[in-house]
């Protein structure tokens, strides 16, 4: 068929809005310029309502990772006690990278494919008695199962039982749910480009509450491309940033801006329930089982779990002959799963043909489903909702 026709329904990295493509192949300017400093000052501002903060949203030129490195890295000290919450395979990246820098990690371990509860962090806090806690850290959105963590409810937990800072990856869901940074206790959020933001690869972002930035200025440890006071710095006296960033991606950026206003915040927040409602809605009918509960389950990601047909088989199989990519389990549920991501540039449409393929490749394995079914329901919590 046409080979440019592809669907692309990963959770990370997304589809990009031809907006957005357009906004990135302007012409180039100079990191120093007067310009720059413009475009800059315009996105770490207009980005403060969706992350939640009242300061500028810092922008690092890497992947995801080496803001969540940062964040390690600009307030933990060797030796320091850290809480991790592992609820997934990213969860278990954050405690890797805590213990890298030789933290005292206490791993939370969550089942895979729930959500971390506050009794859970609590009575875990309980279990520590005594012990110096420098950092809660947790993973808002666990990519790896589809789970929505409660940020609100931990960090309360965090600030009424600790004096530690709560650090928080939000890389699978900022720019798709709300957060409110100091109300949620959070101090330091991070997040990625190429998910929910709907830009491709290459930018990390990291906002602080009130708390978070005095954290980070008073840091002594070593660093020094992920030293987060430099970039605070060099955007406050200079609008700059302290390394040549990725301009282009930048560019990009105030686009999603611009976008994200055209909409409407708070639309863009129903949209995405709208997105796991009609998914979960229309994949329940087909008699595929879903991994998470309706609670536990998250605007961006779903993960299903089914029985019968091999995941990645149903995975190959939507590739082949629809060209439409979704993604598999990792680690402990690598083989077992299969997850489709419905985040940024995503419409109710977008999921009727992902559902619509569903249907067909399931009665290609043999699952007969009733040929629309899934579509029907989907199209029944749509209209319910719009
Ligand atoms: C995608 C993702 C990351 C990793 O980001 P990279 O940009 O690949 O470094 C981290 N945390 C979560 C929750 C993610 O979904």
């Amino acid at each position: 068929m046409f080979l440019d026709q592809t669907y692309l329904f990963t959770p990370g990295p997304t589809p990009i809005p031809n907006k957005i493509n357009a906004a990135m192949a302007r012409p180039m300017i100079g990191h120093r310029s007067p310009d720059f400093s413009v475009l800059i000052e315009d996105v770490a501002t207009r980005l403060e309502p969706i992350f939640g903060t009242k300061h500028p949203v810092m922008i690092l030129t890497s992947s995801g990772t080496s803001a969540l490195e940062a964040a390690v890295v600009n307030t933990i000290h060797e030796g320091d006690h850290a809480i991790v919450i592992v609820a997934g395979s990213f969860g278990d990246r954050l405690a890797t990278i805590a213990e890298n820098y030789g933290a005292s990690v206490h791993r939370l371990n969550v089942e895979w494919g729930k959500s971390c509860t506050p009794e859970m962090l609590e009575a875990f806090i309980d279990e520590l008695g005594d012990t110096p806690i420098k950092a809660v850290f947790g993973t808002f959105n666990e990519t790896s199962t589809g789970v929505l963590n409660p940020i609100h409810a931990l960090g309360q937990v965090v600030k009424t039982k600790t004096d530690a800072l709560f650090i928080v990856d939000g890389v699978s869901c900022i720019g798709a749910v709300p957060v409110d940074m100091e109300n949620d206790h959070v101090d330091i959020l991070v997040t990625s480009s190429q998910k929910a933001l709907m830009l491709p690869p290459g930018l990390a972002f990291a906002a602080f509450s009130d708390r978070g930035l005095q954290a980070i200025r008073e840091c002594p440890e070593r660093r020094f491309y992920l030293d987060l006071k430099r970039y605070v710095d060099t955007y406050e006296k200079q609008k700059s940033t302290p390394f040549t960033p990725a301009v282009s991606l930048i560019q990009g950026a105030q686009a999603v801006c611009d976008m994200i206003e055209e909409e409407g915040w708070e639309n863009v927040i129903k949209r995405h329930l709208l997105l796991r409602d009609m998914l979960r809605a229309g994949i329940r009918e087909l008699g595929l089982p879903l991994l998470t509960s309706e609670e536990d389950a998250s605007p961006t990601v779903t993960a299903v779990k089914p029985e019968g047909i091999a995941a990645p088989a149903i995975q190959k199989a939507l590739k082949k002959d629809f060209a439409i990519t979704i993604a598999g389990g990792q680690k402990d549920l690598k083989g077992k799963i299969f997850r489709i991501g419905h985040m940024g540039y995503c419409t109710p449409f977008d999921v009727l043909k992902v559902l619509s393929a569903l249907e067909m490749t399931l009665a290609k394995f043999g699952q007969a489903p009733h040929f629309g079914a899934a579509v029907k329901k989907a199209e029944e919590v749509y209209v319910k909702n719009v």
